[in-house]
């Protein structure tokens, strides 16, 4: 007796798209990730610090832009960052330059990709699976290269559904139902107009599978005051998730609740239906 293909492979794929949804945990509410962008000197010397004693997982998001090699006294080293890794934080490649990536070839993005990679390498840092877009910027272009050289998630910013002062603002909450994985919304990022209310308003929208992405970036943020967070504020919010039971992690423990591969067709299509809401 002939078996046909199909007999024979349905009910394999059958287990393994089972196998696939046991293999995924449920969204818990006040799930929240927590990143912090652009190597910060307080990344290592203030925050991580915070960090483990509150048992919370985070990325940083690594670039040899904006002041790395001309103001080291305001960002942390290479040294540094390895020490972060070692820690159990993730690296995640936020570019060689920190570049409008809309305005970058393909080739160019790869390039900007490539060179955080190595440099990874040649630390002992795992290869980065996940990314945050400099300065928010994002277009359809840098979601396939990014897809292209196995990229995971990827966080922009706050709009366009919401409006962004520049200085902190807040955003829509991420739901893996429906977003592009590699366009996940930032929920809240920290600056002088974004503060306890805020945080506590992401938490909020963090439930029903939904979960609130936070950006930081230096605590302080010395050389970019318009996205500064104090230390003691700082501390307070995450003491604040402590209090609330929130389970904090770092971007690539999404793929423990959610399947990178799930996305919709149109990448944009999920942003312009909360933009018409
Ligand atoms: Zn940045």
């Amino acid at each position: 007796m002939r078996l046909s293909i199909l007999t024979l492979s349905f009910p394999l794929l059958l287990s393994l798209a089972n196998e696939r949804a046991r293999a995924l945990e449920p969204v818990p509410d006040k799930l929240v990730v927590l990143g912090f962008d652009d190597c910060n000197k307080s990344d290592r010397h203030f925050v991580a610090e915070v960090l483990k004693k509150h048992g919370f997982g985070a990325t940083f998001y690594v670039t040899e832009g904006l002041g790395f090699h001309s103001g080291k006294g305001h960002y942390i080293t290479w040294e540094e960052i390895a020490e972060l890794h070692k820690m159990g934080f993730e690296i995640g490649n936020h570019t060689k330059s920190h570049p409008n990536v809309t305005r970058l070839s393909r080739e160019q993005l790869k390039a900007e990709l490539t060179h955080i990679e190595k440099r990874c390498a040649e630390h002992g840092i795992i290869k980065p699976t996940t990314f945050a877009f400099p300065g928010f910027s994002n277009n359809l272009r840098a979601v396939e290269v990014l897809a292209e050289m196995g990229y995971l998630f990827a966080r922009r910013g706050v709009g366009p559904e919401y409006p962004d002062s520049g200085s902190g603002a807040r955003g829509p909450a991420y739901d893996p139902a429906h977003d592009h994985p590699l366009l996940i919304p930032t929920t809240g990022y920290a600056g002088p107009k974004w503060g306890m209310k805020d945080l506590q308003w992401a938490l909020r929208q963090a439930k029903d599978g939904k979960i609130a992405i936070l950006c930081f970036h230096g605590v302080p943020a010395l050389d970019h005051p318009w996205v500064n967070c104090q230390p003691e504020a700082f501390k307070k919010y995450m003491q604040l998730l402590k209090d609330e039971g929130c389970t904090v992690i770092a971007m690539r423990e999404l793929a423990r609740y959610v399947d990178p591969k799930k996305q919709p067709k149109d990448a944009y299509a999920p942003i312009r239906a909360r933009v018409k809401k």
